[in-house]
């Protein structure tokens, strides 16, 4: 296990200091199945100093299967009140499928800049067609979709041909997406959900350091399992700080119109 370089700060028990660290996938207020006290804007950037992270991608619990439009609001505030610290993520419903361009443009009035799927809690297919529209709409503004999973991996490379100009991210770590990712320059992976010793390791070889994006989750996970296992790889500082932030940094350049804080 390495000690030095990126890792040490956790054996002296410190933040991250003077590193670029974009968390690529929070989320932001309550949620009806988890116990998330302290999840409003000013407990997350708290929060987020905590470990040094300097901004996060983040996206309102309330929409995946209740108020979107509420959810996405409590976003967009939390850009307004913190512009330095948050890219704000668009949550869309399949269920109202009426209603998923009208609020793309609702966030992209507020300021929203990427676009956040889950389609599995919401009684839907990843591959559902619902979101076709989405996806041309995306396409023509060079915009970051963010989808829990994106169903079978030639599903994603299709999309991701069909859709050159989105970005498109993988929400949980899914080593069957790994030729997907590195067939496509406009396909990442989050880190995601990385728990086990090793997977890290796994991930650079499989997709490659430059398609891997830190995400931890927070403040439904714990970034500090994502954080550890990262820092702690078997990989270089320069690899790893293209993980934790440089990647993310570079995309964000590209699509998410360049107003980046
Ligand atoms: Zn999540």
């Amino acid at each position: 296990m390495v000690r030095s370089g990126l890792a040490s700060c956790i054996y002296r028990g410190e933040a991250l200091q003077g590193e670029l660290v974009i968390d690529a996938h929070t989320h932001l207020g309550v949620f009806k199945d988890y116990f998330i006290p302290k999840a409003d804007a000013q407990d997350l950037v708290a929060y987020m100093d905590r470990f040094g992270i300097s901004k996060a991608c983040t996206f309102a619990f309330a929409g995946v299967n209740s108020d979107f439009r509420y959810g996405n609001d409590l976003v967009a505030q939390a850009c307004r009140d913190y512009p330095s610290r948050f890219i704000g993520y668009v949550t869309l419903n399949a269920n109202y499928p009426e209603e998923l361009v009208e609020e793309l443009e609702r966030g992209e009035r507020l300021g929203l800049q990427g676009i956040k799927l889950i389609t599995a809690y919401q009684g839907h297919p990843e591959e559902t067609e619902r979101f076709y529209p989405v996806y041309e709409w995306a396409n023509a503004r060079r915009k970051i979709i963010l989808s829990h999973q994106w169903g079978r991996p030639e599903y994603l490379s299709e999309l991701a041909r069909r859709y050159p100009q989105v970005s498109f991210h993988i929400g949980h770590l899914n080593f069957a997406y790994a030729p997907v990712v590195r067939r496509h320059d406009n396909v990442f992976t989050t880190t995601t959900f990385v728990p086990w010793p090793g997977a890290i390791e796994r991930a650079v070889r499989e997709f490659g350091a430059e398609k891997i994006l830190f995400g931890s989750d927070f403040p439904d996970l714990d970034a500090s399992l994502n954080l550890g296992p990262l820092l702690t790889a078997e990989i270089s500082d320069e690899a790893k700080r293209l993980i934790l932030g440089r990647n993310m940094e570079r995309i964000l350049k590209e699509h998410a119109g360049g107003n980046v804080r």
